[in-house]
């Protein structure tokens, strides 16, 4: 199991916060950011340091802003106002060092494509206009799948793989673009109990060598897996270290009416997972 940090995201409305908590260097740095679509904010004045090597929930109800905020961080929104610095620099000097794992239920299965294939696409900023792999290029996807532990599928279309195995996949293109910042979209939904499992293995490995993730997650039952949590409802409601954030009063906060969901997460987190989700297992 993944053990909460001492100190972790650190949270201000106050621009002078200095890097990452306890001294750790800051993989992402937001202050005042907000967000808005046709004049409606999904993100409003969000302010915090997430430091190097975090695994972090990012949790909120449907309409919460999480996926803007992965957005944001992508920089493929428009920020109303603030700034977002990734690893201390402007994220349109970094893009490469920022990576997009998705759902892989949103993904098209039927582009023929092979796992390895995926993963080399994670080469394509690194290589030039006729996307002709070079060395180095190969060198990345091996160490990538060997990483991940699919070497030996990486030549099954994409689509004969299980849903743990397509995430493996998207994390090894993730590694292969050379990322140091990871974000998740729900890459636990509709998973089960061992391929979550194996995953929060192979996210802490990542972690220990240095890869900050930042993950979407609606399942409650399973935040004493995270370092941190960031509970998001259009602006920050609270975060840092689960033990502190992950509280029945900071979680009804969050999801507002939605109580007879908090109180079932209140039992999960005294008595260990069951199956309290935001979202119904598929
Ligand atoms: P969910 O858990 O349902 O995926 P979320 O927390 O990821 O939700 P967002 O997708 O970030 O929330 O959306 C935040 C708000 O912004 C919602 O009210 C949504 O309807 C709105 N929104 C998101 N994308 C757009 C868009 N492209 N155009 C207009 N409104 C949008």
């Amino acid at each position: 199991m993944i053990a909460p940090t001492a100190h972790s995201i650190t949270e201000s409305s106050a621009p002078s916060v200095s890097s990452g908590g306890n001294g750790r260097s800051v993989a992402a740095r937001l202050r005042g950011v907000t967000v808005s679509y046709g004049g409606q904010p999904a993100l409003q004045n969000v302010s915090l340091d997430v430091p190097v090597g975090e695994i972090v929930a990012v949790v909120g109800p449907n309409g919460a802003g999480k996926t803007t905020f992965l957005k944001a961080l992508l920089g493929l929104v428009p920020l109303d106002s603030g700034s977002i610095e990734v690893f201390g620099r402007p994220i349109d000097e970094v893009r490469s060092g920022v990576a997009y794992v998705p759902q892989t239920e949103t993904v098209d299965w039927d582009f023929p494509i092979t796992a390895g294939e995926v993963v080399v696409m994670g080469r394509y900023p690194h290589m030039g206009l006729w996307r002709r792999p070079g060395r180095a290029d190969v060198e990345a996807v091996q160490g990538a799948l060997e990483t991940v532990q699919m070497r030996s599928l990486a030549r099954r279309h994409i689509r004969q793989l299980s849903g743990g195995q397509q995430q493996r996949i998207f994390i090894a293109r993730a590694l292969a673009q050379g990322a140091d910042l990871f974000l998740f979209d729900e890459p636990f939904a509709g998973v089960d109990a061992q391929t979550e499992h194996a995953l929060f293995e192979l996210m802490g490995r990542l972690s220990r060598e240095g890869k900050t993730l930042l993950i979407v997650n609606h399942d409650l039952s399973i935040l004493d897996r995270f370092h941190s949590v960031l509970l998001l409802n259009r602006s920050v409601v609270a975060c840092g270290p689960t033990a502190e954030v992950a509280t029945p009063e900071n979680l009804r906060r969050t999801y507002g009416g939605r109580l007879q969901f908090v109180e079932r997460a209140e039992q999960a987190l005294r008595e260990g997972p069951s199956d309290v989700s935001a979202r119904p297992r598929r």
